[in-house]
Parts: structure tokens; C-alpha cells; sequence
């Protein structure tokens, strides 16, 4: 126990009884008492601070215990305390406050602003309605940006699709905000959002990548159980890794990137479609119902997008892949044509095992788990508090 003093052992032991609460909902004392190998008075005096701090509830089982006591059973009180997420793109930003089990029970919908003083001005008024109003403790914020940034600062070094370059969004967002406020990349978040809400019962992802095809490509990389960064936090940008040399100009400025060939950008192009009139969901829709050219687009695309996961492939080992957005609704379409790039060029034995999935998930889910996770690792201090 060297470096950990009285409190913090207790905090650390309250932090491990609620995450069992969390993960196995209707747990008994005695199950704690075997799970976690505290002594039976010890999970008393803790479960009565967590219920004290209104995180926990017991409820009476019908079964029969031994010597004909009942046992009780522990649940989360899931709005006891609330995480707060925004997310930003460029379509406006949506910010949304949720409980302890993920559940969004508040959302709002900010519009977009090209000036990014004024569009952050307006998403800080927002948050701060939402925090000061909220009916429980708000633990955090996490926010999702669709850029490169820094995540210890919040300066938001470059986003092209936002076009935003060197922009203090920390300083517009925090004056008036009590909690601590998370930036991350959104395919980071959405990735995070994978792995923090997934079924207990599942093997959890700890190598793991999430495409995010949405307004260009982004992955969101989890190596070891943990995000992948890299030195300075730019890392993840498969986007922009070369596909073809002499291909399409991006608009990151070089030619042939990954992005420029599997977004929904490359499948309005494959489509045909010069003016706005559908998007990339509308054209996943088209071919489901059996529109040939439609189709065409989207398994050119697929085409593209299993070339891009080969090099994803062989780098990190991952695994599980999760595709979002127009993966999800062109599924049945998209995956028997990644699976065939996938056999033809990636070693059998690295394929063994390997999960290849549509995903819901979203960045403004991963804001919120950017929060919870915090919160349940520790790194928020107690859980009893605020
Ligand atoms: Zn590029």
C-alpha cells in the first residue's frame, strides 16, 4: 500500500463497490463481499456511504437467503449524478446532458456560426444553461471536436472541415463553468463511446479501431485498453494516409488520401451528385432498394474503405473494426465487400477473430463517456462527491 494513505484506500474501495454496482445491477452484499475480498462489515459501512450519497438503492429480492433472510439487491441511482456533452460540427452542435448509466435525458441544439468566437460563444451559453439548471451534480464536460487539438489546453490547432486553425476554444468555453471541462477528437470519442457502453457480458475492446465516416474519415484508435494519441495528440488520422499518389486532390491539400475515397464526400462523387438534393444516407437508402447506381457507389466506396483497413489492418493488429454513419445503413451492401478486399490481401491468420461491425455510436455519447470514465477510474477524485 506504499504511497496510498487511509483516505485514499477508503475512496479507492468505495470507487471498487460502486463499479461493481455499475457493471452487475442487482448485486448482493455478499457477492461484493466475494468479488471484491473486503470483509462483510467493510461492504456495509461503504454501501451505506454510497447510499447516503444517494448513488446506490437496495431493493428486496424474492428469493430466499440462508436462515430465511432475503437478500437484498444493489442498483445505481443512474440520475444521481449527470455527465454533460457537446458536440461539435459542421452542422451546428448539439450539447446534452446524461446519467451515470449514459442515458441522455436533456438535449440542445446549437446553429451553426462560420466565426468560431461566435459560434463558441454561443455553445458556452448553452453548457452553462444546461450545468446551472441541471436537477443533480454535474461530474464534467467532455467536448468533441472534429479536428486536430491539443487535450491538455483545449487549443484547437487545425480543423479543416470546420475551418479553424490555432483557436483558444478553451478560453470561450470555461468562464462561469464549475466542472472540468474534457476536449478529445470526435472518432476518438466515438471509439471510447464503443468500448465505455458496451454489454458487460462482451470481451471488452482493447485493441480496437473506429472509423468515423462522416464529414471526411477519422479513426479513433484504442491500443491496450487505451486511446492512442501519439506524441502530441494528432495521431488516428488514417484519413489522410495515401491510397493513391496520383489521385483526387483532398482537402487537406495532398492527393489521394484514404478520406477522399471512403467519406461520404467520395460517395457523393461516385453517385454523380453535383448539387445537394441527397446525401450519402439517402444514397445507402437508394441501393438497399436496389438502385444500380447507387449501388455502384457505394461498393466502389466499400472497395476503397477495405483497401484503407488493410494498412489498419497490418499497422495495429486490431482486434475489432466499428464503421459508423453510412456503413451502418449500407451494411449489407458494404460488408461482403470489405471481407473479400480483407481475404484478398491481408494474411488469413491475422483475420482470425477479427470483428468487423456497424456502429451507432456517437461523438456527443463519447463526450458523455469521456466523463463517466473519469469519473469511474477515479481520476475525478472520490465518487462521493460533489
Ligand atoms: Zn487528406
Amino acid at each position: 500500500m506504499h504511497g496510498l494513505d487511509k483516505s485514499d484506500l477508503k475512496a479507492a474501495n468505495e470507487r471498487v463497490v460502486l463499479n461493481l454496482v455499475r457493471s452487475e445491477p442487482g448485486i448482493s452484499r455478499n457477492e461484493i463481499a466475494r468479488r471484491s475480498e473486503l470483509s462483510p462489515a467493510a461492504i456495509t459501512g461503504i454501501v451505506g456511504r454510497l447510499m447516503d450519497a444517494g448513488l446506490v438503492h437496495e431493493e428486496r429480492t424474492e428469493s430466499q437467503g440462508k436462515l430465511g433472510r432475503r437478500p437484498t439487491a444493489l442498483y445505481l441511482n443512474p440520475q444521481s449524478r449527470l455527465a454533460a456533452g457537446v458536440e461539435i460540427t459542421t452542422a451546428g452542435a448539439t450539447a446534452a446532458l446524461a446519467g451515470l448509466d449514459g442515458h441522455i435525458t436533456v438535449q440542445a441544439e446549437i446553429a451553426f456560426d462560420e466565426d468560431p468566437h461566435r459560434f463558441l460563444t454561443a455553445i458556452h451559453q448553452c453548457v452553462l444553461s444546461l450545468t446551472s439548471t441541471a436537477p443533480a451534480p454535474v461530474l464534467g464536460i467532455g467536448v468533441s471536436v472534429p479536428g486536430n487539438m491539443d487535450p491538455e489546453t483545449g487549443r484547437v490547432i487545425a480543423s479543416t472541415n470546420l475551418h479553424w486553425r490555432d483557436v483558444d476554444a478553451i478560453d470561450l468555453i470555461r468562464p462561469g463553468i464549475k466542472q472540468p471541462v474534457f476536449w478529445e477528437n470526435n472518432s476518438n470519442l466515438s471509439a471510447l463511446a464503443e468500448r465505455w457502453f458496451r454489454p458487460a457480458n462482451l470481451a471488452p475492446l482493447d485493441d480496437f479501431v473506429f472509423v468515423t465516416l462522416k464529414v471526411g474519415l477519422g479513426t479513433g484508435l484504442i491500443v491496450n485498453g487505451a486511446l492512442a494519441r501519439g506524441a502530441r495528440a494528432h495521431g488516428g488520422e488514417f484519413g489522410h494516409s495515401v491510397l493513391y499518389p496520383e489521385g483526387y486532390r483532398c482537402q487537406c491539400g495532398n492527393r489521394g488520401c484514404w478520406e477522399e475515397y471512403s467519406s461520404d464526400r467520395a460517395l457523393l462523387r461516385e453517385y454523380g451528385s453535383s448539387d445537394r438534393t441527397i446525401d450519402s444516407q439517402g444514397i445507402a437508402r437508394l441501393a438497399l432498394e436496389g438502385d444500380p447506381r447507387a449501388r455502384a457507389a457505394i461498393e466502389s466506396v466499400a472497395e476503397s474503405l477495405g483497401l484503407g483497413l488493410v494498412n489498419v489492418l497490418m499497422a495495429l493488429n486490431p482486434a475489432a473494426i466499428a464503421l459508423d454513419d453510412f456503413a451502418v445503413t449500407a451494411w449489407p451492401i458494404i460488408e461482403p465487400v470489405l471481407w473479400r478486399v480483407l481475404r484478398d490481401r491481408v494474411p488469413a491468420y491475422w483475420l482470425t477473430g477479427l470483428e468487423v461491425f456497424p456502429s451507432m455510436q456517437t461523438p456527443l455519447k463519447g463526450a458523455i463517456a469521456s466523463v463517466l470514465s473519469r469519473y469511474f477510474n477515479g481520476s475525478l477524485g472520490s465518487v462521493l462527491l460533489p
